[in-house]
């Protein structure tokens, strides 16, 4: 991804602690073969107070009308989760306190540094009381608020307010319409990390809906582990295009034949880790979000007419002289590179820069199809 999320959002993942107090709760009761639904004393004040609603079971028998007796509550949820825990061994039980623990030690599973079992490494008559359990879980976060405080916090510390895993959707503000929230470890796999803040990260509906998907960001297809950034422990990556070739892609609209694109992925210059893990990282971002084939595809290939336009109209502004020299060409070039540079990820202009900065090193060295081409670009008379 390009850009990571402040840990400061996650700050209020008190429902997800809360829960894991609660499972603690009824795991400690069944080794000492004591039932209790009396949840709430696990967790502490004001969480108390904001779910002791939420956490009481329904009489069923008190209710009438059929629609609200299917609406069951958190608390009639961890009692379907107690009771499949009751015919469960000593040995399984441990087995599953663990996979909570495992699957919710999100950074040093997506370093790669630790593993978990997932839901269908249980036994099969909890999993569907765990899967329904935090998918209510995550569900109350919404009317809880602490999916838009969580949000907000994201949206006023980004200057771009930008999808980070694809770097081209836009983030609507705050009140409007929510933008998806992505469960990074799958719900389907990882579901007990699945109200946990620390695995909740905003994303565009494109990267969302259309690419990751399902897709198990811990393993590939072939179920290897994999790698993955922690987007809230990330640092800026810039894009190279440095290695394309020009007039050896596509044909494009204007009968040129377009550069054959090559992506490179170049990581922050304060990036401590590893360069292999970072690769590794890398490669797992392609993979999930298809990012080179969008980048050709819909970006590079449709906008390179486009953005040589713009150079054109930025080398016949009348407070820009028309380059001469080789010199100058070369200085437009740059100046044309670097202010698309301190545009950041507004209006894709990283990868406007990408290109320039690549047309630029070709006519540094003296690719004289290059060094032509720009020139007929700007000098056109007929446009
Ligand atoms: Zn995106």
């Amino acid at each position: 991804m390009l850009f990571g999320y402040p840990i400061e959002a996650t700050s209020e993942n008190w429902l997800h602690e809360c829960l894991e107090e609660i499972l603690k709760f009824i795991h400690n009761n069944l080794t000492n073969s004591k039932i209790s639904t009396g949840w709430a004393e696990a967790i502490a004040e004001p969480y108390r107070g904001l779910l002791q609603r939420r956490l009481n079971i329904t009489d069923k028998s008190k209710i009438t009308d059929k629609s609200k007796r299917e609406r069951l509550t958190l608390g009639d949820k961890l009692l379907n989760y107690q009771r499949s825990l009751q015919n469960l061994t000593d040995i399984q039980r441990e087995q599953i306190l663990k996979a909570f623990s495992d699957q919710n030690n999100i950074a040093s599973l997506l370093c790669g540094n630790s593993t978990c079992e997932t839901l269908k490494d249980l036994p099969e008559d909890i999993r569907q009381p765990i899967k329904v359990l935090f998918e209510s879980a995550f569900e109350i976060l919404t009317p809880l608020g602490v999916r838009d405080r969580h949000y907000k916090k994201i949206y006023d510390e980004s200057l771009d307010r930008i999808c980070p895993f694809c770097g081209s959707e836009y983030f609507d503000a705050p009140s409007a319409p929510r933008e998806a929230l992505d469960h990074y470890l799958s719900k389907e796999s990882y579901p007990f990390a699945a109200a946990n803040l620390h695995n909740l990260v905003p994303m565009g509906n494109k990267c969302n809906s259309r690419y990751k998907l399902t897709q198990d960001i811990l393993r590939n297809d072939d179920g290897v582990c994999r790698k993955s950034f922690n987007p809230y422990n990330h640092q800026k990556i810039t894009i190279s295009l440095d290695r394309s070739e020009p007039f050896a892609g596509i044909i494009g609209n204007t009968g040129e034949h377009l550069p054959e694109w090559e992506i490179d992925f170049i990581p922050h210059p304060q990036n401590f880790e590893n360069i292999d893990i970072w690769e590794e990282k890398v490669t797992t971002w392609d993979e999930v979000f298809y990012i080179k084939e969008r980048y050709k595809r819909d970006i590079l290939d449709q906008g390179f007419s486009k953005w040589l336009t713009g150079f054109r109209s930025w080398c016949r502004h009348p407070r820009t002289n028309t380059p001469h020299s080789e010199q100058e060409w070369i200085e437009a070039i740059q100046n044309y590179t670097n202010y698309n540079e301190e545009m950041g990820l507004e209006d894709r202009a990283f990868l406007k820069a990408a290109v320039f900065r690549m047309l630029c090193l070709h006519y540094k060295n003296g690719n004289q199809r290059v060094i032509q081409f720009i020139k007929d670009v700007v000098n056109d008379v007929s446009i």
